[in-house]
């Protein structure tokens, strides 16, 4: 097997964890299961971890700076590590039909957990004169999020709008966006006639009794598989297809995934599960390294690594040597890639985040409903980038482990 880009020793450094128990009155507790952990990098006792309110987070952001002379935007923007901003992910909506456990786990995002009210939201008219100042800056690729962004109204509407946008280059964004597939038999007709090019799919299983366990609301896959057709009878000819493996609970549905969507022009993309938020629990041997993922699949289609499509390109690509497509790994865990992260992320209420383990975002939604002209806008956010050093991932350890961190339904995955 080719030797992988990404592909160097697992971490193992010798850091032991202080674990005291972060409980404060009137906070939400669940516990956290603990096995012993396969590396000693983020060991953790047995303890109890106290969930931070969600809510909390959505008023620890600061109106920008902006400058009172601000440079006309050039196309291209550089953070304090030198990397572009590129890439706008945009959180459409903090709600979502599904309970996944491992991103908005029933026992938090309950009955009584409060979503945005629907005056929070950005309006699309709002969000497209954020993309037009992001795209001054040199975005060029804009991915659709949530929550669920099918469960946004009009949707469909709103990718039009972005659809319409030029690049400096002249060419048309590189517009997607990532959904469940719940309501995609339904919508694909009508996204890809609004000018959607490219999907994304979350899957995490094919075996029905995994996959209803996984978004926890008892979802059949059948409903899925059938908006994955849906979509390539609209014209996505190719999905991407993700599956986030959480050892010992979907890891044995890595090679049927893989056999499933080989020759069919779709490609999955096995993702590590992450520390995201504070919500889901996550411990270090509940993730199965990329590597394995891809040992295992190569013992059933041999694999070859592929070159990336592009320079900070998430996932790692790997293609069957008989010709039977592609499958890709996205391994923020065990293979960090913070040294190209060229993304940025807008929240549900308009605060732009900079890395996706960030705790506190800028209120962007403030500019645009204040007084603040397109130049001085694209002046604040040019500010915020300069002055990016995240690379969460890089450092994870005992020392990020207590940090707060915005949860990936409202920030978007
Ligand atoms: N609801 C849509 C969906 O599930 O496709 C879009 C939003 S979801 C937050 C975006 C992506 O994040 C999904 O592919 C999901 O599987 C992934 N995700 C959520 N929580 C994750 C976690 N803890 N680790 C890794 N990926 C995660
Ligand atoms: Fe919903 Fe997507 Fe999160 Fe699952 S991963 S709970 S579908 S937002
Ligand atoms: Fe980018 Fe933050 Fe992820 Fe690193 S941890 S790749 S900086 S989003």
């Amino acid at each position: 097997m080719a030797s992988g880009r990404r592909s160097g020793a697992l971490p193992s450094t010798a850091a032991t964890v202080d674990t005291t128990p972060r409980c404060r009155p009137g906070r939400r507790r669940f516990r956290l299961a603990v096995h012993p952990p396969p590396w000693d990098r983020i060991a953790r006792p047995m303890t109890e971890r106290v969930v931070i309110p969600i809510a909390e987070h959505r008023y620890d952001a600061a109106l920008p700076h902006v400058p009172e002379s601000p440079q006309s935007p050039v196309g291209r923007l550089l953070d304090a590590r030198g990397r572009r901003l590129h890439d706008l992910r945009i959180s459409v909506t903090d709600r979502c039909n599904f309970r996944c456990t491992y991103c908005m786990p029933k026992s938090v995002f309950d009955k009584d957990y409060a979503f945005l009210p629907q005056s929070s939201l950005l309006s699309f008219e709002e969000i497209e004169r954020l993309v037009r100042a992001f795209v001054a800056h040199g975005v060029e690729k804009v991915r659709l999020t949530g929550g669920e962004p099918l469960l946004r109204r009009n949707v469909e509407r709103l990718v039009e709008m972005l659809a319409a946008i030029r690049c400096a280059s002249g060419e048309p964004l590189d517009l997607t966006l990532t959904t469940n597939g719940s309501l995609l038999a339904r919508k694909a007709r009508a996204l890809r006639d609004a000018g959607l090019r490219r999907l994304t799919v979350s899957l995490d299983a094919l075996d029905d009794a995994t996959f209803r366990a996984m978004n926890d609301v008892d979802f059949p896959v059948a409903d899925v598989l059938d908006g994955i057709e849906a979509a390539a009878a609209a014209g996505f000819a190719s999905v991407k297809v993700n599956m986030v493996v959480k050892r010992g609970v979907n890891d044995g549905q890595i090679v049927p995934m893989a056999a499933h969507f080989r020759g069919t022009g779709h490609i999955v993309r096995f993702i590590e599960f992450m520390d995201v938020g504070a919500s889901n629990g996550w411990a270090m041997d509940d993730v199965l390294p990329s590597r394995e993922v891809i040992e295992r699949i190569h013992v059933a289609f041999p694999l070859e690594q592929a070159e990336p499509n592009y320079t900070g390109e998430v996932a790692e690509r790997w293609r069957y040597r008989d010709s039977g497509g592609e499958v890709g790994v996205i391994s923020s865990v065990t293979q960090p890639f913070c040294g190209d992260c060229s993304r940025a992320r807008l929240s549900t209420e308009g605060r732009l985040y900079t890395c996706l383990f960030a705790g506190a975002g800028h209120d962007l939604r403030g500019l645009v409903r204040g007084d603040t002209d397109d130049a001085r806008l694209a002046g604040a956010i040019a500010h915020l980038w300069s002055q990016r050093t995240d690379r969460y991932s890089e450092i994870r350890s005992s020392r990020t482990e207590g940090l707060r961190k915005i949860e990936m339904s409202y920030i978007g995955g």
